[in-house]
């Protein structure tokens, strides 16, 4: 009784901890060179070694296939997964006076999104937007969700 009561405490005090610094260990960042090409996005990094990016999240892996970004610096947020390939959980673009996000913005309708598409409303593509993350049409998006595609 008395040493499964201490095993809990001691489970109860550690496993926060230590789920956080795994976490913390395993996510990290690479700045470099985006390139894009038939829908499969490398980051050219310091002496022309390209990584591979994909991503679990979908608005993040359908926006690293748009051709049209191709060619910007970036810097992605994520983790090497065992196969060498890059798992972006977030990414990017550098600017020298700060990063910015890329959203998918019509200027006719003034509808945000987060992925490559065409408008919800009007029916023409969206063009690739790089915006402040404090950008309030991010802020709106996020808080009230995003427009069905
Ligand atoms: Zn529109």
């Amino acid at each position: 009784m008395t040493t499964h009561f201490v095993m809990f405490l001691i489970l109860a005090a550690f496993s926060p901890l230590c789920s956080a610094t795994a976490q913390e260990e395993k996510e990290t960042s690479l700045q470099g060179k985006l390139q894009i090409s038939e829908g499969k996005a490398t980051v050219v990094v310091e002496q022309g070694k390209a990584v591979s990016l994909e991503s679990d999240v979908a608005d993040v892996a359908a926006t690293l296939s748009d051709e049209r970004i191709s060619g910007r610096p970036v810097k992605v947020l994520g983790r090497f997964r065992p196969d060498g390939v890059f798992s972006v959980r977030e990414f990017y673009v550098v600017r020298p006076e700060s990063l910015y996000r890329i959203i998918y913005f019509c200027d006719t309708c003034h509808i945000t999104t987060f992925a490559p598409g065409d408008c919800a409303c009007c029916q023409e593509p969206t063009v690739p937007t790089e915006v402040l993350p404090t950008d309030p049409r991010i802020y709106h998006e996020e808080v009230t969700g995003q427009p069905k595609r």
